[in-house]
């Protein structure tokens, strides 16, 4: 089994895979600080975990069955832990292990109230699927799902995020919503309203994973930034990228359209952290206001 090894060497961190021995000369993976996303320990917010001192070998980081990410925030590790909407307030805990040997780290999650939203679909099959469209969205549920459960080794550079479209926030992250009077899942993203055609840039680094067209979310296009978080775009006109490219931040992955269940032309962004859908405002400069628009978009 491959283990993870890590030496400490001249106050910079090196992080080597190694069968049991070390390299001579190991390619240098380095957990750099990072600018860590703004925290909001509730459910569909990020905790910011310390877990103590920069101590050796790397320890490996669990919320329940989900690995989670580890980055080193000065001369501490720091667990970077996505909470699901549907998490109670109250104590959770990470399991840490090192050497084989697991211990519980806790953190408070304080509650949230999320706003309603009640929504008209004039068709009526996006809200009452037929049977057949209820297989096709079984089918398309596992691709999304194994979609947002990757956990690549390689740690994303930056934890800030960029808006991927120039346009207006139209919804918030989190809205506890009813399409025609039905209450249906929460706003799992946020939606910039755009015409169609706006180009979406990626927000972060990031090598695409999966694209296609899902009977509720349309063109679709998931992008890996590394270590369990993962950006999901939707409704889009066109999709200008395929499974394995590796994107730079700005570089456009699409255009803003309306295909799936939508009321007008805009993205929905998701973000997913250990496999948990959290609030893409976090990783952005400022909070998103409904009805503001993002900031200009720079290469
Ligand atoms: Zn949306």
């Amino acid at each position: 089994m491959k283990r993870a090894l890590a030496v400490l060497f001249a106050g910079s961190l090196w992080t080597l895979a190694a069968t049991g021995a070390v390299p001579a000369d190991p390619p240098p993976v380095d957990l750099p600080p990072v600018d860590l996303p703004r925290t909001a320990p509730v459910p569909g917010g990020v905790a910011v975990v310390p877990l103590g001192p920069l101590t050796l070998p790397v320890p490996a980081v669990r919320y329940g069955k989900r690995p989670v990410m580890l980055r080193r925030d000065g001369e501490q590790w720091v667990a970077v832990v996505g909470i699901p909407l549907a998490a109670k307030a109250g104590e959770h805990h990470l399991d840490v292990s090192v050497d084989g040997r697991v211990r519980r780290v806790g953190f408070r999650v304080r509650p949230m109230q999320y706003a309603e939203q009640r929504l008209t679909i004039r068709n009526r099959r996006m809200v009452e699927p037929t049977q057949k469209d209820l297989e096709r969205i079984w089918r398309e549920k596992k691709i999304i799902g194994r979609s947002f459960a990757t956990f690549s080794p390689a740690p994303p550079p930056s934890l800030r995020f960029i808006p991927p479209v120039d346009g207006r926030y139209s919804s918030p992250f989190g809205l506890r919503r009813f399409f025609n009077g039905k209450p249906r899942k929460p706003h799992s993203g946020l939606d910039i309203a755009a015409p169609e055609g706006t180009p979406i840039r990626a927000p972060a680094p990031g090598v695409v994973l999966t694209t296609g067209n899902y009977f509720f979310n349309g063109n679709t296009v998931f992008l890996d930034h590394g270590n369990g978080l993962v950006s999901m775009f939707c409704h889009m006109n066109r999709i200008d990228v395929k499974p394995g490219q590796r994107l730079a931040r700005g570089a456009v992955l699409g255009r803003v359209g309306k295909t799936g269940r939508v009321t007008g032309p805009h993205l929905h962004w998701s973000v997913s952290l250990n496999n948990t859908r959290v609030d893409p405002g976090l990783f952005l400069s400022a909070p998103p206001v409904k009805g503001a628009p993002t900031p200009p978009v720079a290469e």
